[in-house]
């Protein structure tokens, strides 16, 4: 068999790497030096030479868009559909553990995923239903508590009470949430990865079957495992010395989430006949992109420590821009990107990275202003929309009764006169029998508890669910979303809000059909899963994947988390400001304040071309009024790799909506003037709009912005 193609576009080490014989393997190498290139190639190597099944690779990595990359590059180098490969994220692949295996891992079959704002809402509940003071226990933290505790493995009749106040009192709601979650037939996020070790961990016949399967595990991103994923790996390979992770310290940045370091110094130990490659040469970025990013990530100090090269010559100087405010920072990305395009730059090859999912409103604002398409991955997704979730409570009613929060999401949306005292007699019930609130309002209606019209309300309600339940069962899964969605009384109660609000729920809830109808059921017909519940899970794992296709040539918009492991020709990493990035809270910590630093790392070593680097003098973020100092990181990167931008000096209209030149410059205020105005004193123009008498200008005073009207507003440029 001709396998050149798999291995010229290698270089020595990278071959190396491919082409070893079975055993346990860790590529360490600094960013875009080819670690999942060498993976991908390393899988085909094994199914095309060494004649491996593609039913016996595991490969995990850490985001649903970079296990669809991979799944995408191994289709084209092997030509054949993959889809008996185990190829996904961490979660999606103990969530599909979890479905085949329900029983033994004591979850109901129609077991639903509770995501993170579920969780969330779940335990406000439960401190609420217990008299416990949300102040003095704010929810987050406790959220935070407990997904802490299943990152590390360990339940709450794991965790010895110290007699330490804190830890008495997180260990109660730990527990009485673990009861809630089991009643209700629930898995928060964390709890699929630790269930899913658990089942294998109790389960020897299961976890033989497994480790037979597998003959080879894969894993990229090695740094960003935590404890418990790194366990369910052990798990997998025991005693088979075939497990093979890419990696790269400098890169490890959900620290804050429980990811260990270590866990490469645990794999050097506990698999000894390990072997390790390092590849030093950086295919992806030019010159001084790279050298900035060496130079950067050098003020870490724990590090195993590597330099990375290119052969791609210098290329151009890292931008550097200074913007007044984030509007000005919004308008200058937008302009770069409207010269990328004019030049023929592709869309999807320009990628504006930020700390906070909050600053993408700027840039989406400007984007659609100048009518360019885009893409945000993060942020509010499709599928955490009010009006979808509503209408996938409904769903997961028909499929599992016994699931509380969404009982408690729709029970009384739209309104059917089912008020807080009979919701609270329900809770009660619940709560002292262990039972759901499904089964409390059948068990409460028999004992005619309820007031005739509660009780009329509530019968209402219980009957419309089993009666969609009845009218869905032979429908195919779009025509029950569909079905669901008209009968529920969702879309008539859209209809009557007022503005297009309504209008784009209802149009939500027709892209939930469509969701439903391209919703590819038989990718694993191995398994025979109800297509319901899996459309669920979908819906709570793989929330981002609903905003326009893959291929659409748009520009993308994503927090810098989540770009770890891409690439694009033009980057613009925004927002380099002390306080936001790095982080308000990481500046007195200095572990806090390396992993910020590593990040940053990932964000400039994402760029193979051009490379734009901004911040902001003022800022309005979270609703408040900062003038932050630039970042840190900005001083970090040596001068002679960088070059100022200064476009404020030919661009006088920072925010005008492509107004000609000619009138921006008629008017006699720029922005960054200072100006002085008799009540509100002095202050900094911030934007122009309009002309003439009709010219407005917003400046910043101390007490606030103002827009006022230039031609009355008596103030004076100073
Ligand atoms: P990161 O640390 O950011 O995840 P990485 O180490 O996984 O990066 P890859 O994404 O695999 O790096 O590779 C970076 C880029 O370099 C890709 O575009 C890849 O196709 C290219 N590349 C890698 N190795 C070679 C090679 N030997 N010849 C040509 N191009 C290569
Ligand atoms: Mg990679």
């Amino acid at each position: 068999m001709d396998v050149t193609f798999l291995i010229d576009s290698l270089n020595d080490t990278q071959r190396q790497a491919v082409t070893a014989p079975s055993k346990s393997m860790l590529i360490l190498a600094g960013a875009g030096s080819g670690k999942t290139r060498v993976l991908v190639h390393r899988i085909v190597w094994q199914i095309q030479v060494e004649g491996l099944s593609p039913h016996s690779i595991l490969a995990v990595t850490f985001t649903n868009k970079a296990a669809a990359e991979m799944r995408e590059r191994i289709e084209k180098l092997l030509n054949i559909p993959t889809r008996a490969m185990w190829i996904g994220t961490f979660h999606g692949l103990a969530h599909r553990i979890l479905r085949r295996h329900a029983q033994q891992a004591k979850l109901p079959d129609t077991f639903q995923i509770l995501d993170s704002d579920d969780q969330l809402r779940v335990i406000k509940r439960l401190l609420k239903s217990m008299s416990i003071d949300d102040k003095k226990w704010p929810p987050r933290q406790v959220q935070w508590f407990i997904n802490a505790q299943k990152d590390e493995g360990l339940r709450a009749n794991h965790i010895a009470d110290t007699g330490d106040y804190f830890v008495k009192q997180m260990l109660v709601l730990y527990k009485a949430y673990e009861d809630i979650c089991n009643r209700s037939g629930l898995v928060d996020f964390a709890e699929l990865l630790l269930r899913a070790h658990e089942l294998l961990r109790d389960n020897p016949d299961l976890l033989h079957f497994y480790q037979r399967r597998f003959r080879q595990v894969h894993v990229d991103e090695f740094q960003d495992t935590n404890t418990i994923q790194y366990a369910w790996l052990r798990l997998l390979t025991e005693g088979q010395d075939n497990l093979f992770i890419v990696g790269d310290d400098d890169q490890s940045i959900y620290g804050w989430r429980g990811a260990k370091i270590a866990n490469i110094f645990s794999f050097q130990k506990h698999y000894p006949n390990h072997e390790i490659i390092r590849l030093e040469q950086n295919y992806r970025s030019t010159g001084n992109i790279l050298h900035a990013a060496n130079k950067l990530i050098a003020h870490n100090s724990n590090r195993m420590g590597k330099q990375l090269w290119t052969d791609a010559g210098e290329g151009e100087l890292i931008s550097l821009y200074s913007a007044f405010n984030e509007q000005d920072e919004a308008y200058f990305v937008v302009e770069r990107i409207k010269q990328w395009i004019e030049k023929d730059g592709l869309k999807q090859d320009v990628a504006i990275l930020y700390r906070s999912n909050a600053q993408s409103r700027q840039f989406e604002e400007r984007l659609m202003t100048a009518a360019i398409p885009y893409r945000v991955y993060g942020g509010l997704r499709f599928f955490e929309r009010a009006e979808i979730k509503s209408s996938l409570a409904y769903l997961r009613l028909l499929s599992n009764r016994n699931d509380d929060p969404s009982f408690e999401r729709v029970v009384n949306t739209p309104t059917r006169g089912i008020g807080a005292k009979t919701m609270d007699s329900l809770r009660d019930l619940a709560r002292s029998e262990e039972i759901s609130l499904w089964d409390a309002s059948t068990a409460l209606l028999k004992q005619d508890f309820f007031t005739a019209r509660a009780s009329n309300a509530l019968k209402k309600f219980l009957q419309l669910i089993n009666d969609l339940e009845f009218l869905c069962e032979e429908l195919e899964l779009f025509e029950k979303v569909k079905l669901v969605g008209e009968k529920c009384g969702l879309i008539e109660l859209y209809k009557k809000e007022k503005d297009d609000r309504g209008e784009a729920r209802i149009e939500n809830l027709e892209e939930l059909v469509n969701a439903a109808r391209g919703f590819d059921y038989h990718a694993d017909n191995e398994e025979n899963l109800n297509e319901l519940d899996m459309f669920l899970a979908h819906a709570s794992l793989e929330s981002g994947e609903m905003q326009g296709a893959n291929s659409d040539d748009c520009i993308q918009l994503m927090t810098l988390h989540s770009a770890k492991g891409l690439e694009f020709k033009q980057v613009f990493m925004v927002g380099l400001e002390e306080g936001l990035f790095p982080s308000g809270q990481s500046v007195d910590d200095i572990a806090r304040l390396e992993e910020e630093r590593r990040l940053c790392y990932v964000g400039i070593t994402r760029a193979m071309e051009q490379l734009y680097i901004s911040y902001a003098e003022s800022r309005r973020l979270y609703g408040k009024e900062t003038y932050p100092s630039p970042s840190r990181f900005l001083r970090e990167i040596p001068a002679e790799f960088t070059q100022d931008v200064r476009i404020r000096a030919n661009i006088t209209q920072p925010s005008a909506k492509k107004q000609s030149a000619s009138l921006a410059s008629q008017s006699t205020y720029r922005a960054g003037q200072k100006v002085s105005h008799p009540k509100f004193g002095t202050g900094l123009v911030l934007q122009i709009e309009g002309e003439g008498k009709q010219e407005k200008v917003q400046v910043n005073f101390n007490g606030g912005r103002k827009w006022l009207m230039a031609a009355y507003a008596r103030l004076e440029i100073l």
